[in-house]
């Protein structure tokens, strides 16, 4: 199933935007994104937990996953790499039950919205993850 996007969520993004969430040094930019995955779970009615004590700064790869124990799907992401708000965006849709096409789309169809700037730019690759997202 694809989340649906309501005004409540394109709000709850919109206001991560204006935190500017790829500026600031890597603690800042860890915290913004703990926040929106706070203010998502609340919307989603979720506990979802958020590890981001993998990111490092100067890398370029995304390999953020959701742990399955006992064959279950954990209720938390793990980021490694980059911060990437597709790839949160799209980890975040399989909490909320979609297949992998599904939290594809649903991850680029937010960017697009909330940052269409950016999205001008963005370069996709086979994975389907941006490979360049930066503060305009
Ligand atoms: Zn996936």
């Amino acid at each position: 199933m694809i989340p649906p996007i309501t005004p409540e969520l394109l709000s709850l993004l919109k206001d991560f935007k204006r935190q500017h969430p790829w500026t600031g040094d890597l603690t800042d930019r860890k915290n913004k994104f703990i926040i929106l995955n706070r203010r998502l779970n609340e919307l989603f009615h979720k506990e979802v937990e958020l590890d981001t004590s993998r990111v490092v700064d100067g890398v370029s790869s995304y390999n953020s996953y959701i742990p399955v124990v006992g064959g279950v799907m954990a209720q938390k992401i793990i980021m490694i790499g980059k911060l990437s708000v597709i790839t949160y965006l799209h980890e975040y849709a399989h909490i909320l039950d979609a297949n992998e096409f599904e939290a594809q789309n649903w991850a680029i169809e937010l960017y697009k919205q909330i940052f269409p700037k950016n999205f001008v730019n963005l370069h996709i690759d086979d994975s389907g993850f941006a490979s360049l997202e930066v503060d305009p």
